[in-house]
């Protein structure tokens, strides 16, 4: 039989929602134990960090809500409690220098995870915050595996900050959803945010793979952006396709402008300079400067260039789906606002409250997603606090 263990409070999952609600219950004067899987501490978070930690962003607070779609109005007391303003100063006060890049996206000078996540868990554990690594939540209320053999935990309140479902290896694997269905709540099914889509490449592309397209316009049904996007062997991700990946997931087609600062009478133009004799990609190099990447694109997309060039300006990508979830770099889905009441906690559990990306909220990056994590993680601890 497993030990039990009466606690007072209990956060399971130490990614950035978790540690938040843990930080909130232990300020209220909680005893707060943390369990996460993991023989560390927040991996997706690090990972996070390796692109330099899009923190939060700089937009006015109502064009930030905006963001969150559907979500947007019960997300919207969080983030106005919790959100750019109070992450900034948090950021601050764990010794973090912010600097705003392009736009609105706000990093720490640090470029980095490590140092924030460093001096946040010395924080936490001088306030007395308990981490226990290797603790795996298997289900029921509370039952753990543990580096020791199975462990029950009977806490007075607890916050479930679990993750989505992507990028299973740092912890998020989703497994929850079992555990939450076995209980009878209702979840909304997983679906990649933020993710790559698939494209069946010719063999003359093979040599562009892993190289970026820049200056291109993408748009996809009312949306369109103008940043990078990189070609894959499996596809294509980065930037420009993350923030379209909604529509694009919805069927909306992907159309390409290579050249959004030229008109289509001056491609016209330009090509029909060109002398006849030339070979399409060498009229494309001389008269509109197309190579590389760009070139095996555009002969790879278009036909018959010299008839038509204006399809320059809107290249169909056939696409054939998403990329895996496994992949994603956030998850749409999970507990639905219906299955929650106004402070986070799960109707039909009480005492048990839940944050982060397990609720079915979707964003793009830009910052929204570690800021939902931490208002949510943030509202979540404090109800949880006074329960
Ligand atoms: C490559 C990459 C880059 C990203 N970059 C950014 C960025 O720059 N800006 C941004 O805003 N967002 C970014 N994100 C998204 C962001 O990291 C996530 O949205 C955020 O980490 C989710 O926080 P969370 O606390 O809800 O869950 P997670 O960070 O996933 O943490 C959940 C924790 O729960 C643990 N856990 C899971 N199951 C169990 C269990 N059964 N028992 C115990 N513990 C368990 C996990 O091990 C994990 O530690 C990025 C994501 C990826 C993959």
């Amino acid at each position: 039989m497993p030990l039990s263990e009466p606690i007072d409070a209990l956060v399971i999952g130490a990614g950035p929602a978790g540690l938040m609600a843990a930080e909130r219950m232990a300020q209220a004067g909680r005893r707060v134990v943390i369990c996460e899987a993991k023989p560390s501490p927040a991996r997706k978070f690090l990972m996070a960090g390796k692109s330099g930690l899009n923190l939060m962003n700089a937009a006015p607070l109502d064009a930030q809500i905006a963001q969150y779609a559907e979500a947007r109005d019960w997300l919207a007391p969080m983030l106005r409690q919790f959100g750019p303003d109070q992450i900034r100063a948090w950021a601050e006060a764990l010794g973090q220098d912010l600097f705003t890049g392009s736009s609105g996206r706000v990093f720490p000078r640090a470029m980095k995870a490590s140092p924030l996540l460093r001096t946040w868990l010395a924080r936490l554990d001088r306030i007395g915050v308990e981490l226990r690594r290797g603790w795996s939540w298997q289900g029921g209320a509370f039952d753990f595996a543990t580096p020791d053999g199975p462990r029950s935990l009977v806490p007075q309140v607890t916050v479930l900050a679990l993750g989505g479902a992507s990028w299973a290896r740092l912890g998020s694997d989703g497994a929850w959803t079992g555990y939450l269905a076995a209980r009878g709540i209702p979840l909304a099914p997983f679906q990649p945010a933020n993710m790559g889509f698939c494209v069946t490449w010719s063999s003359h592309m093979t040599a562009h793979f892993g190289q970026p397209i820049k200056g291109a316009r993408l748009s996809a049904g009312n949306q369109s952006i103008r940043a990078e996007f990189v070609l894959s062997a499996k596809g294509v991700e980065g930037g420009a396709i993350y923030a379209l990946s909604r529509k694009l997931r919805e069927g909306a087609p992907l159309s390409i402008d290579l050249f959004p600062d030229l008109t289509q009478g001056q491609i016209t133009e330009r090509l029909a300079r060109q002398p006849a004799r030339l070979s399409t990609k060498n009229r494309l190099r001389r008269a509109l400067k197309l190579d590389g990447a760009r070139l095996a694109l555009a002969l790879e997309l278009a036909r018959d260039i010299p008839a038509a060039p204006a399809q320059l300006k809107t290249l169909a990508l056939p696409l054939r789906g998403p990329r895996p979830l496994d992949e994603a770099i956030s998850t749409a889905g999970g507990i639905p606002r219906a299955a929650l009441t106004d402070g986070l906690m799960l109707q039909g559990w009480p005492g048990t409250f839940a944050a982060g990306e397990m609720l079915d909220w979707e964003a793009p990056t830009g910052g929204y997603l570690l800021t939902a994590c931490l208002a949510t993680g943030h509202w979540a601890g404090s109800h949880a606090a006074r329960f």
